[in-house]
């Protein structure tokens, strides 16, 4: 592979990266760093943990460097737009990294915390604002942040920030930018608005495609264990004592199955920490920052909440619950083996989660591995059933269905050609001219 040299970057920002310690670019680098360079827009189809941050970061660093100018008041020269607070920190975090030497000024706006210092820092204006939509916007509203001289447009995870409802927020920013700018959109998935957002926002930009989650997935040794719902905490407990775990992300559905489950590790004496939107932002920094430095050895949390969080070292993901979305399994499995390591997820599933597994398989297009050698394993589960469908009372409320004979199935393969072109589907852009049409 082609080293970072063969990219034309400043000296700084490749000693820079030399510091980081990366061996070689990772593969959306060596392909978006050279358009970026050049000034193309680009569409980056995407997810985290395939070095993104860098692929953006690099070429917006050496374009602000080379021409270096005082940013106006309140103003910033680069936005980099995120859905999350933690993401936002990150991004940033990556720009003071690789931008080391240059002496740039940066800023990062996002809500949950006070206004005025975020205020104090965009005052003489900024290279590099990192924000999250709604704060942003907040703060534009009041005059504290101007984009009228932007010259770099990153929109990050742009599918996030549909499933989050940020989209208006991030189209009437959109609307406040000035036309003549380069645009960057990254996006792990392209459903139909964001592919609209994209016609209307990018100016015939370059795609770059990283290697599907199927591929991705494969670097991530996986297993299934199908247990009862009520014998998951033991299962978990169990797991969790394993001699090559030494750091695992706990995915749970909802905030509160989040916080049950880190309660009861820690009346176990083992040290969790839950992460989730209702957390206050002080004690989500306190939690990952504990579960970084290995204070804590399992972080249990919602899929938004860990979504885009950057630990290195987690040699375990479990799926505590099934995620409802086959594409949030491989955003989490994803959580490990990142940057090329390797990991292990396990997936706690019972009876009423089978068909989430089904689904979750047809997707990544592998069947799971199932492992039966660990004391809670069902029978029962793994056939479909669970002890809570039986006698659960929403069950048991239902109306009662007549069953009809099966009419004869219609359905295709699961390897047709539509199937296997989910969920990473290529799609032609259109030229589109420069405007705001989309905001
Ligand atoms: P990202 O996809 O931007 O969230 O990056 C995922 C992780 O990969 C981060 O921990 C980066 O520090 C790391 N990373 C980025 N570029 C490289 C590279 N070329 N080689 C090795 N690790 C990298």
């Amino acid at each position: 592979m082609k080293g970072f040299a063969t990219f034309d970057l400043l000296p700084a920002i490749l000693n820079a990266v030399q510091a980081a310690g990366y061996p070689a670019p990772t593969p959306i680098q060596e392909q978006a760093i050279p358009h970026l360079r050049a000034g193309r827009d680009l569409l980056g189809i995407a997810q985290t943990g395939t070095g993104k941050t860098a692929a953006f970061a690099l070429p917006i660093l050496d374009r602000l460097a080379r021409r270096r100018m005082r940013p106006g008041v309140r103003q910033a020269r680069a936005l980099i737009l995120t859905p999350t607070r933690e993401l936002a920190a990150q991004i940033d975090t990556s720009f003071a990294t690789y931008g080391a030497h240059l002496n740039l000024a940066r800023a990062v706006i996002y809500g949950g915390v006070g206004q005025q210092p975020q205020v104090r820092s965009m005052g003489r204006g900024v290279d590099i604002l990192t924000a999250t939509p709604g704060r942003l916007l907040d703060l534009m509203q009041q005059g504290f942040v101007k984009l009228d001289h932007l010259e770099v447009f990153v929109l990050d995870e742009a599918d996030r920030m549909l499933d989050m409802g940020f989209i208006q927020d991030v189209r009437t920013v959109i609307a406040r930018l000035p036309l003549v700018r380069q645009t960057l959109l990254f996006s792990a998935t392209m459903p139909g608005e964001i592919v609209h957002l994209a016609q209307g926002l990018l100016s015939d930009p370059v795609t770059v495609e990283t290697t599907p989650p199927a591929t991705t997935v494969e670097r991530v040794e996986q297993k299934v264990f199908f247990v009862e719902r009520s014998h998951k905490r033991a299962a978990l407990v169990k797991l969790l004592d394993q001699d090559d775990l030494t750091r695992a992300l706990v995915f749970t559905r909802t905030k509160h199955g989040a916080d049950k489950v880190a309660l009861d590790l820690q009346k176990r004496s083992i040290e969790a920490d839950a992460l989730h939107g209702n957390k206050s932002q002080g004690a989500r920094e306190r939690a990952l920052s504990r579960f970084r430095n290995g204070e804590s050895k399992v972080l249990v949390a919602t899929d938004i909440a860990a979504r885009g969080i950057d630990i290195n070292g987690i040699s375990h993901v479990i799926n505590f619950d099934l995620p409802n979305e086959p594409e949030s399994y491989v955003h989490r499995i994803g959580r490990t083996a990142r940057a090329g390591r390797e990991g292990v997820a396990i997936s706690l599933c019972d009876g009423l989660e089978l068909p989430l597994l089904r689904a979750i398989e047809k997707t990544i297009r592998i069947r799971i591995p199932v492992d039966t050698q660990h004391p809670h394993h069902s029978d029962r589960a793994a056939a479909g059933e669970s002890i809570t469908s039986m006698t659960s009372a929403t069950v048991v409320n239902q109306p009662v269905r007549t069953v009809r004979p099966a009419r004869p199935s219609r359905r295709v393969v699961a390897t047709s050609s539509a199937d296997r072109s989910q969920p990473m589907r290529r799609t032609v852009y259109p030229r589109a001219a420069k405007s705001n049409a989309a905001s």
